[in-house]
């Protein structure tokens, strides 16, 4: 090793530098606030691991919280040990590594290597079909269960490595005798433990595995067949704070290979997933379970300015059980956050606009586009922005937003080289069928599953069968019906057999079930849907071309089945998590539009928060309150106040929050008071925002520039940018005493009679 190589160690902080330079063999805890350099010092960590211990790249297991925050560690990643070594090193969240494992040994834990991952969707649709005999008694009794939620209650149950019987035993605890009064609770424990268990019924009947149980599973092939883990040497784990029980189980199975080479940061204010205390149990579990595990402590924060550090812990400090920590900056204290209050959600959405594009133009060339952020408690908020940003020609993206892979059009293409690759996998069938219509009824379906169930074939089988003419037809018509299906399928997996690359098989797919016309006959929004299949395969010869998961050699190759291109391709889409895939097609500068959650472990120079009302911090679904209440009596809150968090400390030199009095939502227009997190915090600390925004004094702009690194333009530039910038007339100004004044404009939504309606103080 280069002394040139270990240069990186230079831009480490003393507390940084040891724990990157901590004994190997020596498990280590870095628990510390947001913006102190725990992702930095993980992946300086691995490079340290690599270039001055010598470990091969490929032993290195990194798991990160998203694909996404996997995708820039190896760009952090790249710039110290280089492209080669870098692309060795297996990383990647913790389904899928399970997934890869599961593929190449799925012997050892009794499934078939070709099974299928199941996402959200098609289990909510096996559950909805389950629920279906309970609609009579639930309606008698008053309770309205929707498979959402029986879905959210077993994928907790799994999360804590609760099985179906587990479940059931749970809700017959002794001392708790089953009562004659009415007690939802009970019921509903009862009603979901028996769907739970018919779940995972249909879940191994279609070979599929859900998104628990990648990691159920991932847990028994890692903590019973040691050739699954004896690749490795050192594990490290990023975003700790969020791992559940289960995915806790994974890292002590990996951990106990490696006798204790085990490497974790993250922090508990900003754990949001999950349920109460789960953080405090896996720290405490892992101090037991790996003896001698040592804590450093970073304390100093190198990304967001004072003034945005004091308000975000001015708000997570109200939760009175949290464990205060010391959270230092060098930075200056800047511009104080900004917190506003306007009439509507299109003056909130129309100011967000004009405020990005002052800011823009005010800063001189310091700020651009990308610089900012709107983070939104949940993404049907974002149609308000959206729409208010294309009318001041402000270029957007939506991360994490509708995910690509739940589209229809998407779903409708996987499902037939789903069903191609896993003949047993019922959900694709159910859905493929159809596609294009072909008139084959709920009914017949029924009936073919029936007839598949008692015969031990896949449902695909039977209706093979039936084309063929080799089993009495279940009706006349339906050998008719199901032909061309039947063709398709056939032709596509046997182009797949003789090893047609992914974009090639979608491709061919698509001319023979004519799915243009099928979508222009059916979708009136059918271009962009078209466009979204062609981007589709697009994906498809990137994962072809990359095929970045992680490399196996180290396992015995005898005992592998080779992973088809087509598996590769699906399970890259299966797993394709949140905000992952994006268009980026010209590489133009946007302002991200991004859920609080997807935003996680991100920083942007200026951060926006709409909607920090009551009912969306904390969030409530207005039509599910008896559910929500549900969940959180089983489980506990979730974590809310730590999500304005988070969502504050993404910010680097600006900060924005607002709130509506009325906002409209699903077709009604609702009352809105301030979040209470907000609301008490600014009780307390009465200075921590300020309701005004006026042009930003000379120092601030300093301040702004000095946290970004980046060099402010000459007064001059900046004049002639405003200058140019004000003729375009959407803008807004302030006049001497800093009041805003807003000109009208016909794009801004506003009435002339009522320009105050933006900006007006919080608290007046
Ligand atoms: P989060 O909790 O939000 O995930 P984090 O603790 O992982 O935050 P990083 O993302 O690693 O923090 O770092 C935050 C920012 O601070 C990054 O821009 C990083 O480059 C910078 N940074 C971290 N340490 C230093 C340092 N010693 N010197 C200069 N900049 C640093
Ligand atoms: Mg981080």
């Amino acid at each position: 090793t280069s002394e040139t190589s270990l240069q990186f160690l230079n831009s480490l902080n003393a507390a940084q530098l040891q724990a990157v330079i901590h004994a190997p063999t020596a498990p280590l805890q870095i628990m510390a606030g947001p913006g102190s350099g725990k992702t930095k010092v993980l992946t300086s960590r691995i490079a340290y691991l690599i270039l001055h211990h010598l470990l091969p790249p490929s032993s290195i297991c990194a798991v990160t919280f998203t694909n996404k925050a996997a995708n820039e560690m190896r760009e952090r990643l790249g710039k110290l040990i280089g492209k080669q070594r870098t692309s060795e090193v297996r990383m990647g969240t913790f389904h899928a590594l399970c997934a890869l494992f599961l593929r190449k040994l799925s012997d050892a834990v009794g499934i078939k290597s070709n099974f299928t991952v199941c996402d959200a969707d098609e289990s909510k649709k096996i559950i909805s079909g389950l629920l279906k005999p309970y609609k009579d008694y639930m309606s008698s009794k008053d309770i309205s269960l929707k498979d959402g939620t029986v879905l959210s209650l077993i994928s907790k149950a799994k999360a804590k490595g609760l099985t179906a019987k587990d479940f059931i035993a749970e809700y017959r605890k002794p001392g708790k005798a089953p009562s004659s009064a009415f007690d939802p609770q009970d019921d509903i424990q009862h009603i979901v433990g028996n769907i739970y268990q018919d779940y995972e019924k249909s879940l191994r009947r279609s070979n599929s595995l859900d998104f628990d149980d990648l990691l159920l599973f991932g847990v028994k092939l890692f903590a019973g067949h040691p050739p699954a883990t004896s690749w490795c040497s050192h594990v490290l784990v990023d975003e700790f704070q969020d791992t559940n029980m289960t995915q806790y189980e994974l890292l002590r199975a990996l951990g106990a290979a490696t006798n204790g080479c085990v490497t974790v940061v993250g922090d508990p204010d900003q754990s949001i997933y999950g349920w109460r205390s789960a953080e405090v149990e896996n720290l405490a579990k892992m101090n037991k379970d790996f003896v001698g595990t040592q804590q450093i402590y970073l304390e100093e924060n190198y990304r967001s300015t004072a003034s945005i550090l004091k308000a975000s812990l001015a708000i997570v400090s109200q939760d009175k059980s949290r464990i205060p920590k010391r959270l230092l900056t060098s930075h200056p204290f800047g511009t104080t956050p900004v917190l506003l209050s306007f009439a509507s959600e299109q003056a909130e959405a129309t100011f967000i606009a004009v405020e990005i594009k002052r800011l823009v133009a005010s800063m001189g060339g310091v700020l651009r586009w990308s610089d900012f952020a709107v983070l939104l408690r949940f993404s049907a908020l974002s149609r308000a922005i959206e729409s208010a940003l294309q009318k001041e020609a402000i270029p957007s993206a939506i991360l994490g937003g509708h995910k690509f892979f739940e589209r229809q059009e998407i779903k409708d293409i996987l499902a037939y080289l789903q069903l191609v690759d896993n003949p047993n996998f019922n959900p694709a069938l159910i859905r493929a069928i159809n596609i294009p219509n072909r008139g084959v009824g709920e009914k017949s379906i029924s009936a073919l599953v029936a007839r598949a169930d008692k015969t031990k074939m896949s449902p695909f089988e039977v209706i093979e069968l039936i084309y063929d003419s080799k089993q009495p037809d279940i009706k006349p018509a339906m050998k008719h019906k199901v032909g061309p299906f039947v063709r398709t399928v056939r032709a596509l997996r046997k182009l797949a057999t003789e090893g047609a690359s992914p974009p090639d098989l979608v491709q061919r797919l698509l001319d023979l079930i004519e799915y243009e016309d099928h979508l222009k006959k059916t979708q009136p929004d059918w271009e962009s849907r078209w466009e979204n299949v062609q981007e589709l395969i697009t994906f498809a010869s990137d994962v072809e071309h990359t095929v970045n998961l992680p490399n196996s050699d180290s396992i015995d190759p005898n005992l592998i089945p080779s992973d088809t291109p087509l598996r590769l391709f699906l399970q890259a889409s299966m797993l394709s998590s949140e905000g992952d895939h994006h268009r980026e097609e010209d590489g133009q500068e946007k302002v991200t539009i991004s859920t609080c959650h997807a935003a996680k472990g991100l920083e942007w120079p200026v951060v926006i928060i709409p909607a920090v009302e009551q009912g969306t911090f904390p969030f409530y679904r207005t039509d599910d309150v008896q559910e929500e209440r549900y969940v959180e009596v089983l489980y506990g809150t979730t974590k809310k106040r730590r999500l304005l968090y988070v969502a504050c400390t993404r910010a680097q030199s600006l900060l924005y929050l607002s709130h509506v009095s009325k906002r409209k939502f699903g077709g009604e227009t609702k009352t809105k008071e301030i979040s209470e997190f907000v609301a008490t915090a600014t009780r307390e600390h009465s200075t921590i925002f300020t309701s005004r925004t006026s042009q930003l004094p000379a120092a601030e702009r300093d301040v702004i520039s000095r946290v970004l690194r980046r060099p402010l333009a000459q007064e001059a530039e900046v004049t002639r940018r405003v200058t140019e910038f004000r003729k375009t007339r959407r803008y807004l100004d302030f006049n001497d005493a800093g009041q805003p004044e807003v000109p009208w404009h016909p794009a801004s939504g506003l009435s002339p009679e009522s320009p105050r309606q933006i900006g007006s103080p919080v608290n007046s």
